[in-house]
């Protein structure tokens, strides 16, 4: 079955999409012909892969910034003039003990992976009413019911990204749109880069997921391709595995 053009005519933001699972969904979306504003830091030279692209737009934001919602949404609609899906993926990683975790660490791993999501959904959420409804898909993690060592900062943001999903999925559904979560197990980017490092790190989550392996940026992109698509319009308030069963595996 084809699937191109299953987002046609549909208009995307994706934060954090200048690498790793971001960029992924961003190339998804493309290939399923919508229109896509990709987020993310300046500083380093990201839009280069998307050159060429003519859907896509690309605007360097922090999105932490006081003014990130309005200049995120603003960008969007001038570029596009509407807005159907919103993906919070721009996230990071702190790996430290919970005795060495600093205020400093704790204030900004909150900052990005969850206030962020809270202040430029807001903004999102007029947009998308305006177009009858529409998509949130938020990046939780296999640590939004889980913990592992070092990620206690890291698993109190991703247990909070489940939270207010669910909560937006129950505020929002009255305007038609699906506010949902994916939950990747371990996934090779840049993120993850530091932790595989440690080759124990990479047997582990070899053997505990039955698939066998370290998941690939595609994997979750195809799960938040499905979730964007007129297919999974009854989806709402759900946490989604992408984790090669790693989650069930004990
Ligand atoms: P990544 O580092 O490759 O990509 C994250 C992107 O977010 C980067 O391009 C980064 O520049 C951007 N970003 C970070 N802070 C930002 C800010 N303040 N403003 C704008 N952009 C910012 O990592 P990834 O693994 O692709 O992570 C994407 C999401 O997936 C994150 O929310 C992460 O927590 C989640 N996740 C990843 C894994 C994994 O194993 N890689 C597992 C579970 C969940």
């Amino acid at each position: 079955m084809s699937t191109a053009g299953r987002l046609s005519g549909k208009v995307a933001i994706v934060t954090g999409g200048g690498s790793g699972i971001g960029r992924a969904i961003v190339d998804a979306y493309i290939a399923n012909g919508a229109n896509v504003l990709v987020v993310d830091l300046p500083g380093r030279d990201w839009q280069s892969h998307f050159k060429g692209k003519a859907a896509v737009m690309c605007l360097e934001q922090d999105v932490t910034a006081r003014d990130a919602p309005d200049n995120v949404v603003g960008a969007c609609m001038k570029a596009f003039g509407g807005l159907d899906i919103l993906v919070n993926n721009a996230g990071i990683a702190i790996g430290a003990q919970f005795e060495e975790t600093t205020d400093e660490q704790w204030d900004r791993i909150l900052g990005i992976n969850v206030t962020a999501i809270f202040r430029l959904s807001k903004a999102a959420v007029p947009h998308l009413r305006a177009r009858g409804g529409g998509r949130i898909i938020n990046l939780g993690s296999i640590m939004s019911n889980t913990a592992g060592p070092s990620l206690a900062a890291y698993g109190t943001t991703k247990h909070a990204v489940a939270g207010l999903s669910k909560g937006m999925a129950v505020d929002l559904g009255k305007y038609k749109i699906t506010v949902n979560y994916l939950q990747p197990g371990s996934i090779w980017t840049a993120l993850s880069q530091p932790f595989f490092d440690d080759p124990n790190f990479v047997k582990y989550w070899e053997a505990k997921a039955p698939m066998g392996r370290i998941g690939d940026p595609e994997d979750v992109a195809a799960a938040a391709l499905f979730l964007a698509t007129d297919e999974a319009k009854f989806v709402s308030g759900a946490g989604i595995a992408v984790d090669g069963g790693a989650a069930v595996n004990f």
